[in-house]
């Protein structure tokens, strides 16, 4: 049985979550304050957290950064009240593998919770050349420990690059791979892209240049 974690100060909501996930088999651990939260995970890793953001003695995100900060790879669900942009955002930057706006239904939050988990026991990928990481399965790319900040095509292209470093890509292959059909786009749509793509990466990591160009051939990844 899956033990999830969960640290809610609000009685009600907590009760949802309790409630909704016991249902489905797993067991509840509920803490309502961060610092007791702290002290059981100190003690004993769950199969999985959920934190609220707002706290009496602190902010859910906090915790999150620190477990993180100490190489936790504990699945972790966010909730928060407020559904700005930026709580959603700067949780995922600080390590949160999603996010739940409140209000949620039961059903939302215990699909989340099914798909966290699968994610987690999903065999790990074969680590990924110079400092990236993969993450969210496949969705998030991470680079010398920074989430990169992509549009859907540089994604598509740096996870080409990625599952098969060395190799060198031809702009046709690539533009075939992440365009697909969509064949209005010629090959400088490719190294438009591309260069929109090392741009992000030297933001990241000047002295590092991982892709390479090979003229005429196309790119590969160093
Ligand atoms: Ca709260």
């Amino acid at each position: 049985m899956s033990e999830i974690l969960l640290l809610e100060d609000d009685p009600a909501i907590a009760q949802t979550v309790v409630f909704a996930l016991q249902r489905e088999g797993f067991a509840l651990t509920h803490c309502s304050w961060l610092h007791e939260a702290r002290a059981r995970l100190t003690q004993h890793e769950p199969a999985l957290a959920i934190f609220d953001v707002g706290l009496p003695d602190g902010n859910g995100l906090d915790l999150c950064r620190e477990l993180r900060a100490a190489g936790s790879r504990l699945p972790l669900l966010m909730l928060s009240a407020r559904s700005e942009e930026l709580d959603r955002v700067l949780g995922l930057e600080l390590g949160a593998d999603d996010y739940l706006a409140k209000p949620f239904s039961p059903r939302e939050l215990v699909a989340r919770v099914r798909a966290l988990l699968r994610r987690a026991q999903a065999p790990v990928a074969a680590p990924a050349p110079q400092g990236f990481v993969i993450e969210a399965g496949g969705s998030r790319i991470r680079f010398q420990g920074q989430v990169l900040d992509l549009t859907r095509r540089e994604l598509g292209l740096l996870s080409r690059l990625l599952a098969a470093p060395q190799r060198i890509h031809s702009r046709e292959t690539l533009l075939d791979a992440v365009w697909g059909h969509e064949a209005d786009s010629g090959d400088r749509t490719v190294d438009t892209h591309i260069k929109t793509l090392r741009a992000k990466l030297r933001a990241v990591a000047p002295e590092l240049d991982p892709i390479r160009t090979h003229r005429g051939l196309g790119y590969s990844l160093e």
